[in-house]
């Protein structure tokens, strides 16, 4: 047997403090998992059950990188999340005993392409295009839980060149971790390095070309993403 084309490297996350890497297998996204920004999407936040999409894992953007303006949007959202990496697969896993599957948690971004995916929202359609499109998942290096824990609360913060746009806490997640590891792992069988990005607080908006987005976790680090031109 041959490959008929050379595979592609297996995307990878930076582990902080160290030159080693996760590879990353998937990526799952949750939808409104804070109150104030499911009113903003005009959703009622009350506690329906969770949904999900997922991003390629070729999606994964280092920290401090400079990416291109995406294509067909005229409305390019970042989006501050907390990321949490699976260490040790399963299924059906318990609540109880789901942070024992986490290895690390870093910060991350869920750029969005808004105009695509509300298109795709009011049509029932997918939202990959608006969601899962090329680099659209800046990830800062991941901190083992050896050295954080398991963060359940603190300030979760984005600013774009200075001006503070997301400002939360991490206790506000609606769906907390072992909630989101025990629903997806009913769903489907989790392995090591998928990755979780756990949603966004209010205040989502757009960035332009030559934009800073800076967001940070307490205790759990920053991530840098610089705008480009248009790619
Ligand atoms: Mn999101």
């Amino acid at each position: 047997m041959a490959l008929v084309f050379p595979p592609q490297d297996t995307p990878t996350v930076a582990v902080a403090g160290s030159d080693d890497r996760i590879p990353v297998r998937r990526i799952f996204c949750i939808g409104r998992n804070y109150a104030a920004h499911a009113r903003e999407m005009g959703r009622d936040p009350d506690r329906e059950p969770p949904f999900f999409f997922l991003k390629p894992a070729d999606a994964v953007v280092e920290d401090g990188a400079t990416i291109p303006y995406p294509p067909q949007t005229e409305n390019f959202h970042y989006e501050a999340e907390l990321v949490a990496v699976i260490g040790k697969g399963g299924v059906n896993i318990a609540e109880a005993d789901a942070l024992d599957h986490v290895w690390g948690y870093g910060v991350g971004n869920d750029l969005t392409r808004r105009d695509l995916q509300l298109v795709a929202r009011e049509q029932g359609r997918p939202w990959d295009l608006g969601k899962g499109f090329d680099r659209s998942a800046p990830i800062a290096p991941i901190h083992p839980v050896s050295k954080v824990g398991h963060p359940s609360k603190g300030s979760i913060k984005l600013t774009v060149n200075g001006e503070v746009k997301q400002d939360a806490d991490l206790s506000e997640l609606i769906w907390s971790i072992p909630e989101m590891i025990s629903i997806l792992s009913h769903s489907m069988e989790l392995k090591a390095g998928d990755v979780i990005m756990t949603g966004t607080p209010a205040g989502v908006g757009p960035l332009v070309p030559g934009d800073v987005c800076v967001v940070t976790i307490e205790g759990v680090g920053e991530l840098t993403t610089t705008i480009g031109p248009r790619a």
